[in-house]
């Protein structure tokens, strides 16, 4: 079973759909039993949306990043 920090450092690649067949089959095993990555997935799944269908909204990394912290953080807090 992976854990959730290595889901995290997968989950760019797997909503790009560019992960190998086993390693979208251990995240969607993860996804299975943890809530936290399911309702990170489902956040990032929605924020890429509407950053790719809107040409006005622009998200930089600089906007993006400071998120990401904060959902690692929520994350290593629900771990402990
Ligand atoms: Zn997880």
């Amino acid at each position: 079973m992976i854990s959730c920090r290595d889901f995290m450092e997968e989950i760019g690649d797997y909503l790009d759909d560019d992960v190998a067949g086993e390693v979208r089959r251990r995240l969607e095993e993860h996804l299975a039993h943890c809530k936290t990555c399911t309702v990170v997935c489902d956040s990032a799944r929605k924020t890429i949306r509407v950053v790719t269908e809107s040409d006005s909204f622009d998200l930089d990394e600089g906007e993006f990043l400071p998120l990401a912290d904060k959902i690692m953080e929520r994350i290593r807090q629900t771990r402990d």
